[in-house]
């Protein structure tokens, strides 16, 4: 199969059971825009929870919401209106835009030549009420991303933290990029969720993290900028090589892949690519993407981490002219020491940043997922999720269509959803053609109600990537499938 064909199976499969579809359809779209349909926007929220809990429980950052429009300001703060550029070119005969680094001489489409190459500004812009006769403050962007108002909000974040750092703050959001020419269906997209979290840290302790001896031998494969080639890596040796910088970045870096893991992307399609100096976003001292192998786009990058120094507080403290810096006492006994010979030392916090595209982050998942076999002659699909991403995790289906196994079954249906599992119902068809459908949406466990079922009160459950079925009784279902579910089917394999 080639990589067209399968990126074409897998989004052909998530338009028809309803995870993504283009937006605006009965209009014929708009390139750049997709909706999630009812499983899609399913998959979305458990991946996002997941991420959030990671990020709270497992870090111990609060979570803020922030507006997604930003007044003029905060980009002019930020480098956004200056920097935040694409150089685009225009066909002299069809008027096509392209972005000058994705075209060649010609256009692709007519052939035509091209116009000189212009810088094209990313950024929605807006206006907030009515327009004044010299424009001024009513100007407004769609945000870019959604760390503009975390880097906003510092001095009441701070206080909030007790005037205590290190703390990090996570937001999970839509952020809005008005691409050139997106062709890349979900993999550029024009309205996206970000799921990013700001790291305020004192700059000289940046070298120590807390909890790295929790991740320094988490092996990672990595593509300096410096280096031809990619190299596995403990983030221990990576940081005390200096291929990492310091061991804020490398304990983020760990924690991405960590994530990614848990949530099923397969680490051996994952990699570490560092930014050329010339690539990187005009607020970075240094980038790492985490790029997902893709059947159909090659390395895809997925998460950005980033150290953008004290780029932005120190912009938005001339720019708001608040002052954002913080004594360097602010970190404790360690910092003590620096604070000897100079009573006022004061320094802008640096920001470590890990910025999950969690569009991109879906689309990996669904086409790593996605696998198809042969199976008695008949072709059966797979989303091969875990258990803690797929939007259902069990169906519920009587063998047949009576009324007799129809009532029994929608008693259990019941009683699964009663104790907090998330289960569909399912009736309508043949159980071998409800079986392939429950594979193709990548629930896991199917629970069928049968004669048997009738006779003694027990039911069968049955694996989706083994395909085999064992028999329990109704009443340690919910226990079964709540715990030793997955246990049950490795030890009949
Ligand atoms: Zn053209």
């Amino acid at each position: 199969m080639t990589a067209a064909r399968r990126e074409d199976e897998v989004m052909e499969l998530a338009r028809r059971r309803g995870f993504i579809w283009a937006a605006f359809e009965i209009y014929g779209g708009a390139s750049g825009f997709f909706d999630y349909g009812p499983l899609g926007a399913a998959l979305k929220r458990k991946i996002e929870s997941l991420w959030r809990e990671f990020y709270t429980l497992g870090e111990g950052f609060y979570e803020i919401e922030t507006t997604t429009i930003g007044i003029r300001d905060v980009f002019d703060a930020s480098g956004h209106l200056e920097c935040f550029m694409d150089k685009m070119v225009e066909c002299k005969k069809c008027h096509s835009l392209f972005r000058a680094d994705h075209v060649g001489e010609r256009c692709p489409d007519c052939g035509g030549e091209f116009s000189e190459p212009q810088d094209f500004n990313l950024m929605f812009k807006t206006r907030i009420g009515a327009v004044t006769s010299v424009g001024g403050k009513s100007e407004a962007y769609l945000r870019p991303e959604t760390a503009q108002g975390m880097f906003v909000n510092f001095p009441r974040l701070l206080r909030f933290h007790r005037n205590k750092l290190p703390f990090g703050i996570i937001q999970i959001g839509r952020a809005y990029r008005n691409e050139i020419s997106p062709r890349q269906g979900i993999i550029r997209l024009r309205e996206f969720t970000l799921a990013e979290a700001e790291v305020f840290v004192l700059p000289h302790e940046k070298n120590k993290h807390p909890r790295f001896h929790e991740v320094e031998d988490v092996v990672m494969r990595l593509k300096p900028n410096y280096m031809d080639e990619e190299i596995e890596i403990t983030v221990k040796e990576a940081v005390e090589r200096k291929i990492i910088a310091h061991e804020y970045l490398g304990y983020h870096m760990a924690r991405v892949q960590q994530f990614l893991e848990k949530i099923g992307i397969p680490v051996e399609r994952l990699r570490f690519r560092q930014h050329e100096h010339d690539e990187m976003a005009h607020y970075a001292e240094d980038c790492w993407d985490a790029e997902f192998l893709s059947d159909r786009f090659g390395w895809v990058e997925i998460v950005g981490i980033a150290d953008r120094g004290d780029y932005d507080l120190s912009a938005h403290s001339r720019k708001a002219k608040v002052d954002m810096s913080v004594p360097v006492v602010t970190g404790g006994e360690e910092a003590e020491g620096a604070r000897e010979g100079n009573e006022n030392l004061s320094v802008f916090p640096h920001v470590i940043e890990p910025s999950y595209g969690i569009d991109r982050i879906i689309y990996a998942l669904l086409e790593s997922s996605f696998y198809k076999e042969e199976v008695r002659g008949e072709v059966r699909r797979v989303l091969r999720f875990k258990r803690c991403v797929a939007p259902v995790e069990v169906a519920v289906l009587p063998l047949l269509n009576r009324k007799e196994l129809v009532n029994k079954a929608k008693e259990v249906f019941q009683m699964i959803r009663s104790h907090g599992i998330f289960a569909e119902y399912d009736a309508s068809g043949s159980i071998g053609r409800r079986y392939r459908r429950q594979d193709e949406i990548g629930t896991p466990y199917c629970v069928t109600i049968d004669y048997e079922t009738l006779e003694n009160d027990t039911v069968t459950i049955r694996d989706r990537d083994s395909m085999k079925q064992v028999r329990v009784s109704i009443a340690e279902l919910p226990a079964k499938l709540r715990g030793d579910v997955e246990s049950m089917f490795t030890f009949s394999r």
